[in-house]
């Protein structure tokens, strides 16, 4: 597989269920997000930013 950005060689990880394809000459990061799996982990971190930006602008 090719790089969208580059062109160059993308390898392919697995991280904890999911496959990550990272270009290792331009610093590409592409996610292949299976669709069984829910965005449970976004949805947390959304939830933490906006608890943390409602803190500091009151
Ligand atoms: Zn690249």
């Amino acid at each position: 597989m090719d790089c969208p950005r580059c062109g160059g060689e993308i390898e392919t990880y697995s991280l904890s269920g999911h496959d990550a394809e990272i270009c290792e000459s331009c610093g590409y990061v592409g996610v292949a997000v299976e669709h069984q799996s829910e965005p449970e982990e976004f949805e947390s971190w959304n939830d933490a930013l906006q608890r943390f930006y409602d803190d500091h602008a009151s």
